[in-house]
């Protein structure tokens, strides 16, 4: 090949770190400049311009053009300055960059699959250039964040979500895939603008949905096999639970707004018990919200109750109650209820507000899963520190602008008391004299490492017991000097080992419960996570 055709392309391309010996084999000399550089300080230097932008989106669109450029080099910057980039590449400025997908769009980082491939799809995969596929992350933009439906423009979640595989899982690059399937948008101010890149017409239900998706699912088994993990992202409720039981039984998939969230939040529950004391069969749960993160996240803690007590999970059900925009879930709402929250309708008289439910279950845990900002009002805080020595809180709706209460507001409201952690993130606050630290429940912390840990054992079916052992592995990483703090999650710079750990633990219960194909187990399966993890070091070219 070329040297300029080397340059070109993102995978191999080094820039101005090509070696002299390099130029000279791969026809180079001439089309670079005659300095040489060394990874470290590209990176020095792509940090600074960075930092130069002001505005969030620009960031963005820096990273974007780095990885269309010089693949490696993007992926050292991401993960040796993850906290600083975690946001630019994933939420919140995400959310911005598909908003503005039309305008902003240079180049296709993923597959788009629309209705008009109906009866192709299969033809459609092939066009991709890489055969040998591990993750697809896919999203049919309905419910992007908590953003609404962007159709098409959602893509830039499947790539962002892959790009965190890739630095915090070390999944390969060239293993990942991102995926959008556009049957429409019911966005109005999509389908009148010039720029949208996706379908002009209202979004296709029932029967003409349900087709292409099987068509899709069953192309994707066919063209990669039994061990491709499909990871289905920011599907809307309606879809979201019925896809993930329809196809849970044929393909190794996970939804990671039901599941990576539920484990993440088991994981900060595990976790915050050596603050507050007690099992978590002792304690008492309400949610406000009951959708996809709620009713998953009461899911996985109910299962998790009944493995430890031994108690059905029909039975460990009862200490969860949620709370939807109709009020308290109970028997008597249970004919109109939607299926996934049929299980949570238990015996109570109604209840309309949350503050009154609050007062009624006493719980002992309080999460906001609702995306409705401001709800843990100082009432309902002041109610949950009077019957709690350390009330648990855990403000999950995401961005910022709609948790339901601040770190700070949770601190002083509880007189210090409360355990606070949030999905966006909040600066730590002082009250009196003392530095809180909240945490941030971030799904961030359990998918690349869950995703990880099924493909290293080869696993070939997803199960509920994985995602217990992934929130296990993430709690038992919170150490002391955390805890002092009031954190109930570890930091994130050292997110790759984590991971890796991760990884282990998954795939250790992948081997036990006989779901791994890959033979025979490693014995170390630590060190063979961290071996298998994607290294953003440059290579030498002979
Ligand atoms: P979803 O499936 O649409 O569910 C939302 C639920 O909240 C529904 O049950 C809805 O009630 C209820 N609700 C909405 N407004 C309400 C109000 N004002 N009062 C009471 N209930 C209300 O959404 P989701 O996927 O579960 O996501 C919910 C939120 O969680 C989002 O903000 C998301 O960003 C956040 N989240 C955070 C994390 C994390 O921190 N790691 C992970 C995932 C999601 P009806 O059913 O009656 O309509
Ligand atoms: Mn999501």
């Amino acid at each position: 090949a070329s040297g300029y055709n080397l340059m070109r392309d993102p995978r191999h391309n080094k820039g101005t770190a090509f070696t002299e010996k390099e130029r000279d084999a791969h026809y180079l000399r001439g089309l670079l400049p005659p300095a040489i550089f060394t990874q470290e300080l590209q990176e020095k230097r792509l940090m600074h311009n960075l930092r130069q932008f002001e505005v969030p989106l620009q960031r963005y669109m820096a990273m974007m053009d780095l990885q269309e450029r010089n693949e490696r080099l993007f992926y050292k910057l991401l993960i040796d300055n993850v906290e600083e980039l975690l946001p630019v590449v994933y939420t919140p400025t995400v959310g911005e960059a598909c908003q503005k997908y039309g305008s902003i769009f240079r180049r296709p980082q993923g597959l788009y699959i629309s209705l008009k491939e109906k009866g192709k799809i299969l033809e459609v995969l092939k066009n991709w250039p890489e055969r040998n596929i591990q993750v697809i992350v896919v999203t049919d933009g309905e419910r992007i964040l908590g953003l609404g439906d962007l159709g098409c423009q959602g893509m830039g979640i499947p790539v962002g979500k892959l790009s965190l595989y890739t630095a915090l899982g070390g999944i390969r690059p060239s293993a990942c895939l991102p995926i959008t399937i556009d049957v429409g948008t019911n966005n109005e101010k999509l389908l009148n603008d010039e720029f949208y890149i996706g379908l002009k017409q209202r979004r296709a239900t029932g029967q003409e949905y349900a087709e292409l998706l099987e068509e899709f699912m069953t192309a994707v088994k066919q063209n990669y096999g039994e061990k491709v993990l499909v990871q289905f992202e920011d599907f809307a409720n309606h879809n979201a639970f019925d896809l993930l039981e329809k196809y849970t039984r044929s393909h190794l998939v996970f939804n990671d707004d039901i599941q990576g969230t539920a484990s993440v939040v088991l994981a900060g529950l595990i976790a915050a018990l050596k603050l507050v004391g007690g099992t978590l069969a002792d304690h008492k749960f309400l949610f406000l919200g009951a959708g996809e993160a709620g009713t998953g996240i009461a899911e996985l803690i109910a299962l998790e109750i009944s493995k430890q007590t031994k108690a059905p999970v029909e039975e460990t059900r009862k200490k969860i109650w949620l709370v939807d925009s109709k009020g308290l879930i109970v028997s008597s709402r249970k004919e109109s209820l939607q299926h996934f929250k049929k299980p949570w309708a238990h015996d109570h008289e109604p209840v309309k507000n949350l503050l009154d439910a609050v007062k009624a279950i006493k719980p002992t845990v309080l999460i906001g899963s609702s995306g409705a900002g401001k709800t843990f009002t100082k009432e309902v805080v002041e109610a949950m520190a009077s019957f709690n020595e350390k009330p648990l809180i855990l403000a999950l709706s995401n961005p910022t602008s709609q948790s339901e209460c601040t770190a700070e507001e949770a601190y002083t409201w509880s007189q210090g008391r409360a355990i606070f952690a949030s999905g966006s993130p909040f600066d730590p606050v002082e009250y009196n004299g003392t530095l809180m630290v909240p945490g941030q429940a971030n799904n961030a912390y359990i998918f690349p490492g869950f995703g990880l840990g099924l493909i290293m054992s080869g696993a070939i079916r997803v199960h509920d017991d994985l995602l217990l052992a992934a929130s296990e592995a993430l709690a038992v990483q919170v150490e002391d000097e955390h805890f002092e703090k009031g954190l109930i999650y570890p930091p994130f710079t050292n997110i790759r080992k984590i991971s890796a750990n991760i990884a282990a633990k998954v795939a250790d219960k992948a081997y036990q419960l006989g779901l791994a194909s890959r033979l025979p187990r490693p014995k170390d399966l630590v060190k063979h996570a961290e071996s298998c993890m994607y290294s953003p070091l440059y290579r030498t070219y002979r």
